[in-house]
Formats: C-alpha cells, sequence, structure tokens
C-alpha cells in the first residue's frame, strides 16, 4: 500500500524545496509524488532505492522529462538526476585494454548538451545523436532515442558499461559478454568510493535488456560511453520529388537496395527525409539531407538554409498562436506553408562542428508534439505511401498537418526493446504544434493505422500511450519476453513499477 511513511515524511523537506509536483516538457504527464528529490550522490542514490525498497515504495528516476509518454513518471519517489551530471573518472587500470582513449565515464544525469562540450573540449564527440541536445544521456537511451544515417544504431548503442543501483540498493556494472572490463582483476568496489560493492556482470542480454529499460529495472548511477574522435560535418539539403527519390536511381531505392547513395565522391555517412504530406502542383516534395563526415576542420558557416531561414523559424516558436489560428481557420494554406518550410531549409552547403548540425536548432523550441512510428527499411515505401493515404483522409475530415514530416534511417539495434531492434530501421516522425485543431486525432489515426497494418514500433518516449497492455507489446517487439525475464529480475519486488509498467500490463504489484 502506498502510504506516508517516515522515509516519505523524511524526504519532503527536500520535496517542497523543488516543489512538490513534476511535469513533463510537454505538460502531457503531472504527477505529485510522495517524494520528489534529486540524490547528489552514489550514497544518496543507493539510500533511496534502499528505503523504497524496505518500504514497498516504487521508485524511479526522470531524465530531462522529454518524453510525451508517462515512462518516467512514478506516484512514489520520483528522483530527479539534476544533481548527478558529472563527468567521472575512469579507472583504466579496471579496462582489458587501458589505453582505450576513447572512452568516456559520465554520471547519468548530464544532458547531452553538456557532453558535447565536454567531449570537444577533449577532442571527441558522439558518434550520432538525435535532432536536440536537452535529454540526458541515460534518458535519452531508455527509450531507444536515435539520429538518422543505416551506419549507427540509437543513442544506447554507444554506451560499454553502465552501473545502476537495482533493488535493496545493490549496485550492478553491467556489459556485455566481451566487455571492457577485466573480470579476472575487477577489484569488486565502486571507482569513487571503495567501500561501496559492486557486481560485475558481463551478459549479452541482461545488457542488451537494460540499455533500452524504460527507467524499469533500476536506477542507472552512470555510463561508460565509446565515442568518436571530434568530427565537422557538411550538410547539403536538396529538394526533390516522391517519384524521383523512390524511383531506381532515387536516394530511397538506392538506400533500400544497398546502393551508392552519391555517383561519385565520397558518401554521405548520416541522411534524412522530410516531406509535404500534400502535393503542391500535382507533386509531392521531398527534401532531402545528406551529411559528409570530415575529422579535419571544415569552415564553419554562420547561416542554414536559405537566408533568414533561423529567424523566421525562431518567429514561429514566439507567435505560435497567430499560425495556429491560420491552420484552423485557413487549412488551404497547410500545404503551401509546410512546402515553404521544405524549401526554405534547401541549402547546398552548411558546415559545422558535428553536434551543431545533429542539432536541428530553434525549431525544437516550439510548443510542438512529434509521434513517431519504426518500420523494417524494406517496407520503406510502402509505409510512407500508406502515411501520404492517411495524411490526405485527415486533410478530408478536416485535420491538417502544421509542420513537414521527417523521415529517419537507423541500423539494427541489439537492445531487446528498442525500436529499432533486429531490423534496419526507417522511423517516421509526425510533428504537431500544440493546440492545432484535431492534432491527437492525427496521431492516433496514423499510430493505430500504422501498427496494425505494419506491426510499426512506437517510440516509447514520442507516442501517447499507444501500447496498453502486453500482448501488442510482444507482437511488435519480437524480444519482449526475453526482455520481460530480465526486468523481472532486476525488479522482483515492483520497486521500479510505474505508470508505464501498469499501463503495459506488466507491473510486478500492479496497482
Ligand atoms: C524537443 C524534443 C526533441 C526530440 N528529438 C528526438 C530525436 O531527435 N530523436 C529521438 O529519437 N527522440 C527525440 N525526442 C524524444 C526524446 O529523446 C526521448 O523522449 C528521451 O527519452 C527523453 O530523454 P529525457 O532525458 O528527457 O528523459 P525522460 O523523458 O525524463 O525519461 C525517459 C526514460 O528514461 C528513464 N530514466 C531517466 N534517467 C534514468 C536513470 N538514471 N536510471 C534509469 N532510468 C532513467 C526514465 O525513467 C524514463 O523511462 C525528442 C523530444 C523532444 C521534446
Amino acid at each position: 500500500m502506498r502510504s506516508l511513511t517516515m522515509y516519505a515524511l523524511l524526504f519532503f523537506a527536500t520535496a517542497s524545496l523543488s516543489g512538490c509536483y513534476w511535469e513533463n516538457f510537454s505538460k502531457t504527464e503531472r504527477v505529485e509524488p510522495l517524494v520528489l528529490t534529486a540524490p547528489d550522490s552514489i550514497e544518496s542514490l543507493i539510500e533511496h532505492v534502499r528505503e523504497a525498497t524496505q518500504q514497498g515504495l516504487r521508485i524511479r528516476m526522470t531524465g530531462s522529462g522529454h518524453s510525451h509518454s508517462d515512462v518516467a513518471v512514478t506516484e512514489d519517489v520520483l528522483l530527479r538526476p539534476i544533481q548527478l551530471i558529472d563527468v567521472l573518472a575512469l579507472d583504466r587500470e579496471r579496462l582489458l585494454d587501458p589505453n582505450a582513449s576513447h572512452l568516456v565515464r559520465v554520471e547519468s544525469g548530464i544532458t547531452i548538451r553538456a557532453l558535447n562540450t565536454y567531449l570537444d573540449d577533449q577532442g571527441l564527440a558522439l558518434k550520432n545523436m538525435g535532432g536536440y541536445d536537452g535529454q540526458t544521456i541515460i534518458g535519452a537511451a531508455m527509450t531507444g532515442t536515435h539520429g538518422s544515417g543505416l551506419d549507427y544504431g540509437p543513442i544506447a548503442s554507444q554506451i560499454a558499461s553502465l552501473q545502476v543501483v537495482v533493488d535493496a540498493g545493490q549496485v550492478l556494472q553491467i556489459e556485455p559478454s566481451q566487455g571492457i572490463t577485466n573480470a579476472a582483476t575487477f577489484p569488486g568496489t565502486l571507482e569513487e568510493n571503495p567501500g561501496i560493492p559492486v557486481t560485475l556482470i558481463q551478459n549479452d542480454t541482461l545488457f542488451n535488456a537494460i540499455k533500452v529499460s524504460i527507467g524499469s529495472m533500476g536506477i542507472v548511477y552512470s555510463v561508460v560511453l565509446e565515442t568518436d574522435s571530434r568530427f565537422w560535418l557538411e550538410e547539403k539539403r536538396t529538394l526533390t520529388t516522391w517519384d524521383k527519390i523512390k524511383t531506381p536511381g532515387g536516394f530511397l531505392h538506392r538506400l533500400i537496395n544497398g546502393v551508392p547513395l552519391d555517383d561519385e565522391g565520397p558518401q554521405p555517412d548520416y541522411y534524412e527525409l522530410q516531406y509535404n504530406p500534400y502535393k503542391v502542383g500535382g507533386e509531392r516534395s521531398i527534401l532531402v539531407t545528406k551529411r559528409y563526415k570530415s575529422y579535419e576542420p571544415l569552415d564553419i558557416d554562420t547561416e542554414r538554409g536559405q537566408p533568414g531561414t533561423t529567424f523566421l523559424s525562431g518567429l514561429i516558436t514566439v507567435f505560435e498562436k497567430p499560425l495556429i489560428w491560420i491552420v484552423d481557420n485557413l487549412q488551404f494554406i497547410a500545404p503551401i506553408l509546410v512546402e515553404q518550410s521544405l524549401k526554405s531549409q534547401s541549402d547546398d552547403s552548411y558546415k559545422n562542428i558535428s553536434y551543431k548540425i545533429f542539432n536541428i536548432g530553434v525549431v525544437n523550441y516550439t510548443d510542438a508534439y512529434a509521434m513517431e512510428m519504426a518500420f523494417d527499411v524494406n517496407e520503406s515505401i510502402a509505409a510512407i505511401e500508406r502515411a501520404f493515404a492517411l495524411g490526405e483522409q485527415l486533410q478530408v475530415d478536416g485535420i491538417v498537418h502544421s509542420a513537414p514530416v521527417s523521415i529517419r534511417f537507423v541500423k539494427a539495434a541489439d537492445e531487446l526493446i528498442a525500436m529499432q531492434q533486429g531490423r534496419d530501421t526507417m522511423i517516421i516522425e509526425f510533428i504537431m504544434i500544440n493546440g492545432i485543431k484535431g492534432d491527437r486525432q492525427l496521431f492516433n489515426t496514423y499510430a493505430q493505422t500504422l501498427m496494425e497494418e505494419f506491426y510499426a514500433r512506437p517510440h516509447w518516449g514520442l507516442d501517447f500511450k499507444l501500447l496498453q497492455g502486453s500482448d501488442w507489446a510482444a507482437t511488435v517487439f519480437p524480444q519482449w519476453h526475453t526482455w520481460l525475464s530480465q526486468y523481472e529480475q532486476l525488479n522482483p519486488n515492483g520497486t521500479f513499477d510505474g505508470r508505464v509498467t501498469d499501463r503495459l500490463g506488466i507491473s510486478i504489484n500492479p496497482r
């Protein structure tokens, strides 16, 4: 039973300092937990988990709260990561290869933004990232957050090792079976405090279960990342049409069939698409983005896209209400607005340091929602054309898009319940400015139809609680039951249950 125990009372002092409720970034989830606090050390983290286990309370940690879904939420003890944001020492004597120069150890609450700055200073970089940097590194990993390019998996694939506080406050260090740590000489204690015992587990199944586990297998304290050397990108954005990219010789046809994307010169390392859900002048426009990697410094450009685009995008974040009025009342304008957005982004060449190119910039601050569905890359053409048809039907029903639709590509992932698990993946992202008429109906129509017709997998952070119960989860995630067995092993008392495990019908102690 959930009750106001001594433990809760003890921590309410802290809770009142930070406000007694927690709300996610998009305000779709709000909770007034019994305890809301921000541990500032591993010792404090262990103490919270131990107490919660003893009191029969649930405990979870949020990242930056950028998931629209309920994945971060519990009503009992909700931890915030804002004091677990440091870069940590990596004890190289523990490694099989003490000279592995690209390994970096950080606390789990560091944001991707802060991490990028640190890595840049060290001459290093993330291998890939999504279009935004406000998430924490582990919050992003936990939901399968991804960038684009079929040579790169989700963020979680850059994690080489992690330390996690599990039931009753035990600390585990989890790695793949061929992990970075020398198991024979592992001292069995924590780097920062030799008084804290740490159990090393090198096991592929557990490792692939926990990296994407929607916060449900323990509270991660630290991660070791396998990074790249610092690199620059040249971005080229070209406006073309759907008919051109899907036919032989076109971008998408080449990608699916493993044909080089460019006829000559270096191939792009990263690439993505955006489309207009509506035909304009009888054609459906596609913006193809290609990004070329360089370990040699490139001259940095100041302006991205057509002149004034960054400024105009910034204006949209301020003038959302008039835009909503226009889209709601003058729906015929929507296709032209979206077309204009695509045109304004086209650019022959924009160069910058990698993480400033991956980050799509000021549009991240628009009050908008996104919803993502993932498909086998070989289904790309059928799935995208089905989405075109759904968009046109919704338009007939009086519900229109307010932004281009984005398409990204991710390498097959080992993480058991990542939406990219087991297959090279194409992901469609639908974006709507918050408050436009019918926005939820639009998301639901796409999500429900594409899940039923293609067994498309929802993004754990960017969905609106599409999966209800375990059956559909098992249908779309082939490794669901393997993941469940690992989850049950690390969560035997339901300590890490939460709203999401209740929704999925897998809570150990359901409410
Ligand atoms: C503006 C914006 C841009 C985005 N861009 C992209 C994109 O380009 N690509 C993409 O794939 N997604 C994108 N997303 C989605 C976003 O990356 C995910 O929802 C991500 O999970 C959010 O990370 P967070 O740090 O905010 O974590 P939260 O949303 O707060 O939490 C996510 C999960 O992590 C768990 N968690 C956090 N910390 C810990 C811990 N220490 N131990 C255990 N579990 C923990 C939580 O319990 C929860 O289950 C975007 C979202 C927004 C709002």
